[in-house]
């Protein structure tokens, strides 16, 4: 029976029964929702017919845009095949055993060993479980700190949340105990008045050493790290930060984890983000770009060590009993099986050849008075937004600034991201130089539009 009761807009629908989050509701009570139907290429359209340039991928994972047709193809060729599977009890899926061995290629790794989550929060999750297990099959149950960096983004679940470095999660009571946040490592924000870039990398490892030495070595399970903190603003580290924290981090015998679940499968011109800073990590976090987007998946990429050493810790007990319903879905590893293949033929060499063109557009815009800092490796990029450029000083929180130029982009038919006081911009490799020319154009005219307002 219809219900006549059902408000009659998108818009009033969608708040009526659905629970928005990170989303502000201010914002959307004054503007209303945008909710979309279908996607063109890096476009997508919403419910009255209005199209937007998507410079952010959907959340950075749309890497392929929003109707590849080999995806889409893949997606549904393994749905009429073998529409759904779990990997428990020794059973898995075809697709699954060959994503794996696809990554294992693809990995930094000699021996690489991968297990599948739905999410990357998920996987940072699954990574941490199996840092602990670890650690009390090798006799040493006191190993549980976990150390990652302020700005830090690794997801939502308690675990990942409390890794991420993030004063909103202090509304729910987190970080747990034992998850400790180092000094982000942004230079133009956190270097200190006459501190060059190599004295503020050399003060980040020493600040390491000093947290290591008061917390105890053998109580800490791992350090996290994004190669490029994204949801942070899309701060790459300082000069030199990789290289000066891993060999005490090696010294101390603590395994380093890249979370690439935003820099894996090309995102900052090389495979990985942790090859574009010339580093192999202990294990890769990987979900995002892993489908293009088109399935919901995350994967714990281990390296041989690790590998190791779990199959023994695990090999003791006879089973890790961990796992997810829908880990390694056939349905997503047809997908991701594709959408690696493209990277690979296709899309890698795309971010190269646009990375160019994506810097000079973002150094044209860093020209302006109230631009701070423009950031980024790849095709991931931010302009941070300053009221005073030579003080660095922010704008007053309660102007929203960087939401006023998202919302202005968007009146223009241009979807970026307002994240602290900067704009993030992360196109899918797929843009052409024509819609790159758009999208600077209209982010332009809107920082024109928003500063001539504030001034
Ligand atoms: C998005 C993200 C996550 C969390 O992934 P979800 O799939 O949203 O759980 C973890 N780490 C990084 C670096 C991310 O960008």
């Amino acid at each position: 029976m219809p219900d006549t009761t059902l408000p009659d807009t998108w818009d009033a629908r969608a708040k009526s029964a659905s629970f928005f989050g990170f989303t502000d509701l201010p914002s959307i009570e004054a503007r209303g929702t945008v909710v979309l139907t279908h996607g063109e290429g890096p476009y997508v359209i919403d419910t009255e017919g209005r199209r937007y340039l998507d410079a952010n991928s959907g959340l950075w994972n749309m890497i392929a845009g929003f109707d590849h047709p080999g995806l889409t193809k893949a997606a549904q060729d393994q749905y009429a095949r073998f529409p759904g599977y779990h990997a428990f009890f020794g059973r898995m899926s075809d697709q699954t055993v060959m994503l794996s061995e696809k990554l294992a290629q693809v990995s930094p790794f000699d021996g690489a060993k991968v297990f599948y989550t739905n999410s990357g929060s998920e996987a940072n999750d699954t990574m941490v479980k199996m840092l602990w297990f670890l650690a009390g099959a090798e006799g040493q149950p006191q190993r549980r700190k976990i150390l990652t960096r302020g700005n830090a983004y690794h997801g939502v679940t308690v675990v990942s949340a409390s890794m991420t470095g993030k004063p909103y999660n202090s509304v729910f009571g987190l970080p747990l105990p034992g998850f400790l946040h180092l000094t982000c490592p942004h230079y133009w924000r956190e270097g200190r008045p006459g501190e060059t870039e190599a004295q503020f990398t050399q003060r980040l490892a020493a600040e390491l050493e000093e947290v290591i030495a008061r917390e105890g070595a053998d109580t800490i399970a791992g350090f996290f790290a994004e190669p490029v903190q994204g949801a942070g603003g899309v701060i790459p580290p300082s000069e030199g930060y990789f290289d000066a924290i891993l060999p005490i981090l090696r010294r101390h015998g603590i395994p380093v984890i890249a979370d690439e679940v935003i820099t894996g499968f090309g995102r900052t011109g090389s495979m990985w983000g942790s090859e574009s800073y010339g580093f192999v990590p202990g294990a890769i976090i990987a979900s995002k770009a892993l489908t293009a987007g088109y399935f919901p998946m995350g994967a714990v990429i281990l390296g041989p060590e690790l590998a190791d050493r779990l199959q023994r810790a695990t090999d003791a007990i006879e089973e890790f009993p961990h796992g997810f319903t829908a880990s390694g879905h056939p349905v997503g590893c047809a997908i991701a099986l594709a959408a690696i293949d493209l990277v690979e033929t296709d899309l890698l060499a795309r971010v190269q050849a646009l990375t160019p063109a994506f810097e000079a557009g973002l150094a044209r815009l860093a020209e302006h008075p109230h631009i701070g800092e423009a950031r980024s490796r790849g095709l991931m990029g931010a302009l941070e937004a300053v009221k005073d450029k030579a003080t660095k000083t922010p704008w007053e929180g309660h102007l929203s600034v960087s939401e006023r130029i998202a919302n202005t982009c968007t009146d223009h038919g241009l979807i970026c991201r307002p994240l602290g006081q900067s704009v993030v911009l992360c196109p899918p490799f797929i843009l052409t130089e024509g819609q790159m020319d758009e999208m600077f154009t209209k982010l332009g005219t809107a920082l024109d539009a928003v500063f001539e307002g504030l001034a």
